[in-house]
């Protein structure tokens, strides 16, 4: 039997019941692939339900403010995602009249779809025979087919792009790629396949060849580098000192508590004062350590030391684009950066059992 038909066998049998696969509503498509993205399904259900009571469909999303959407983000990480969806959906709203559109090159013109999400939407809402090549199906793949290719070449993906076109679903291209990666997810994992439970053990080149465990062939990654950072939780009254990070890069337009990068050499105390002081203009004095924290990305790993500092009186710096002075109230409207959400839970609490005067 060919490799579609035992998919889709197996897929009427134990597909999963996820929230957006009750209908084929191509913006719940969209959502729930972008938030699927790095994140476990188990972990984006609760997420993707809470979005769609906020932002039921696309218009409400459209002309949502980007800090909202942000905040119902904070949590999934990766926020360039929500900013991008945001955007994508924009351009929807204005250039196509509020519907997803159906080719290829339109789809994939949107803000934030790449050619994974597009064959996801085209396929499973409107039926298109488009794949939707992400990790799990290159690891089935390279492993069905016995692809020795390092799996994030070019080279590999090409091959195997060649090979899921090929082995496509005419009828039901949707099914097939939702098939794909349900089996990617529960059966042909990543480093001890079920084979035992697999619909497609018949047809695999690496169980024939008992290459599972060997395939597919990965480069060795290298460890998140290390960063020291310190990072000040400024204080002027019921207020507290908050900048905005840049819009690219790492935690892109997160707010944080102003944070200097500390090298290894040199009198960290002396580098972090005057790396504030260049960083938001504001003077201080360093009082005490709250919290240290490790947070690890993909490339990177912060080691972050927060410290209360008061600042000096009579040189308060202003409001800017990029510096805020805000206190418990208008915090709770601002997406922290990562860690800095643990260092402003910490406050929270502190806020919760004590004045702000006990605090100090
Ligand atoms: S038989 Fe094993 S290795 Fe082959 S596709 Fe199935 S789970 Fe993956």
């Amino acid at each position: 039997m060919k490799i579609a038909q035992l998919l889709l066998t197996w897929y009427e049998n134990s597909k999963r019941d996820l929230p957006w696969r009750r209908d084929k509503d191509p913006y719940r498509i969209w959502v729930s692939e972008i938030m699927l993205q790095q994140t476990r399904v188990e972990a984006v259900k609760p997420y993707f339900d809470r979005w769609m009571e906020r932002f039921p469909d696309l218009e409400s999303l459209a002309e949502a403010e980007e800090e909202e959407v942000v905040r119902h983000w904070q949590g999934l990480g990766y926020y360039s995602r929500a900013r991008n969806l945001l955007q994508g959906v924009r351009e929807v709203s204005q250039s196509y009249g509020g519907q997803v559109p159906q080719t290829k090159e339109e789809v994939i013109g949107l803000a934030g779809v790449g050619d994974y999400t597009a064959g996801a939407i085209l396929s499973i809402a409107y039926n298109k025979k488009e794949p939707a090549i992400d990790g799990n199906v290159l690891r089935v793949f390279s492993r069905l087919f016995c692809v020795e290719e390092e799996i994030s070449s070019p080279a590999a993906k090409k091959v195997i792009k060649q090979l899921v076109a090929d082995e496509m679903s005419e009828e039901h291209p949707g099914d097939f790629n939702q098939a794909l990666m349900d089996l990617g997810s529960s059966i042909c994992i990543p480093k001890t396949p079920r084979c035992t439970l697999c619909p497609l053990a018949d047809c695999c080149c690496a169980k024939r060849k008992g290459k599972e465990g060997q395939l597919p062939v990965k480069k060795k990654k290298a460890p998140p580098k290390a960063v020291r950072l310190m990072a000040g939780v400024i204080r002027q009254g019921e207020f507290f000192l908050l900048h905005q990070r840049p819009n690219r890069g790492l935690l892109a337009g997160m707010w944080e508590f102003p944070t200097v990068e500390i090298g290894e050499d040199g009198e960290a105390m002396d580098i972090f004062r005057q790396g504030i002081q260049e960083k938001t203009g504001q003077v201080i004095e360093l009082e005490r350590l709250l919290l240290q924290c490790t947070h690890i990305f993909s490339h990177r790993q912060w080691d972050i030391s927060f410290y209360y500092c008061i600042a000096a009186p009579d040189r308060i710096v202003p409001n800017d684009r990029e510096l805020k002075w805000v206190n418990r109230t208008d915090w709770e409207k601002l997406s922290f950066a990562g860690p800095h959400r643990k260092m402003e839970k910490y406050l929270a609490e502190k806020n919760s059992q004590e004045s702000w005067q006990s605090f100090e």
